[in-house]
């Protein structure tokens, strides 16, 4: 199918996007490892996120045998608060793959770097194009916003990222594919953005069919929405002298591998205390009395939102298993900030006012 985009886009648009480019660290960087990592670090995040992130990254493991070198709690203190748990894991296991069977080199075989963990389509695009000179459309959320606004495409989902490919891939310029898929994240990014499109200003306006149809604020279609549900939540600080006890979450799955304070869903019928003593029972194996409470946290995930009960809880005897965790630890309360936690376990700390018995943080 012949691409629906004029010979000319490609062209006007990396007419603007000489002048306009992003200053944007790992563009400076070029090299295939810094240029994958933010592109793993930006999906579903944004920009202004991603930058601290990166760069403490960086410094910490400056090459791909760094990161293969580091254990699983350090990559995933280094992710903390970036969220998308997963990345990091995936990321983790590729560099070790690659120190293991490529010398530490990221190969330049596309299949074998297609096949490392959590290089799917967008990120091989993404990295090929940029470091490569693959002629690769990159489809991000970027790309499907302003594709969908230039072509009035009618898809939704996985179906629209497909017909943004095929659209693009037709226009994409052999000579400076990284560029163009550079330029079109940018242009999403600072021109047609999702809420306040400036068409006016726009370097591509002439080639864009939503603005002739007045029809931009349509674009790009969206998918019904399900409602996120809502969970109530209570976790305990089981303290033991002056140690608390932490649980490892299970690698697979939400917010694996990350460390947390034993608890989990409020059943119908039992209050927060009772819902914390049996979380407690049935995920570390251990009797505890339930003592003061310490606050509330709302907090929001992508797939669902909670409102976390927390309580001072005092160890009774026996020790602690892994029954729904896969590793556990009693740690001193100025320890906390070497293990990653969720972001609701993060936003307790702060409440926690210790009985006067425990010590304080960085005594
Ligand atoms: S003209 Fe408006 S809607 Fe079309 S690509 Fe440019 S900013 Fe986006």
């Amino acid at each position: 199918m012949k691409s629906p985009l004029p010979p000319q886009f490609p062209r006007d648009l990396l007419r603007w996007y000489d002048g306009h480019r992003r200053a944007l660290p790992w563009r400076r960087l070029g090299e295939p490892y810094p240029v994958w990592l933010s592109e793993v670090m930006l999906q579903q995040t944004q920009v202004s996120t991603v930058e601290p992130y990166f760069k403490r990254w960086l410094d910490r493991f400056p090459a791909v045998v760094d990161v293969a070198r580091a254990t699983s709690d350090e990559v995933l203190k280094m992710w903390e608060g970036l969220g998308y748990y997963s990345r990091a894991r995936k990321f983790h296991q590729a560099c070790q793959i690659i120190a293991d069977q490529y010398g530490g080199t990221i190969p330049d075989d596309p299949a074998k770097f297609r096949a490392l963990p959590g290089v799917g389509p967008y990120t091989f695009a993404a990295v090929r194009s940029i470091c490569y000179g693959d002629p690769l459309p990159a489809v991000d959320g970027n790309l499907k916003r302003v594709t969908s606004r230039l072509l009035c495409l009618q898809a939704t989902g996985t179906a629209l990222a497909a017909e943004c490919e095929q659209a693009l891939a037709d226009v994409i310029p052999a000579d400076r594919p990284g560029d163009f898929n550079q330029a079109m994240m940018d242009l999403g990014a600072t021109i047609c953005s999702t809420s306040s499109p400036q068409c006016p200003t726009c370097p591509v306006a002439q080639h864009c069919q939503a603005r002739a149809n007045n029809t931009v604020g349509q674009y790009p279609l969206r998918a019904a929405v399900r409602k996120r549900p809502h969970y109530d939540v209570a976790v305990g600080l089981i303290w033991r002298g002056d140690r608390l006890l932490i649980g490892r979450r299970p690698e697979k799955g939400l917010l694996g591998g990350l460390w947390e304070f034993p608890g989990g869903k409020v059943e119908p019928g039992e209050t927060a205390e009772e819902a914390v003593h049996r979380e407690i029972l049935e995920e570390v194996g251990l009797d505890v009395t339930v003592d003061t409470h310490i606050g509330s946290i709302e907090h929001g995930y992508t797939h669902f939102a909670i409102t976390m009960q927390a309580f001072h809880c005092s160890w009774i005897e026996g020790e602690a298993q892994n029954i729904g965790c896969t590793a556990t630890q009693w740690i001193r309360f100025d320890e906390l900030q070497n293990y990653a936690f969720p972001g609701a376990n993060r936003k307790l700390l702060p409440l926690i006012e210790l009985p006067a018995s425990k010590p304080q943080l960085g005594a």
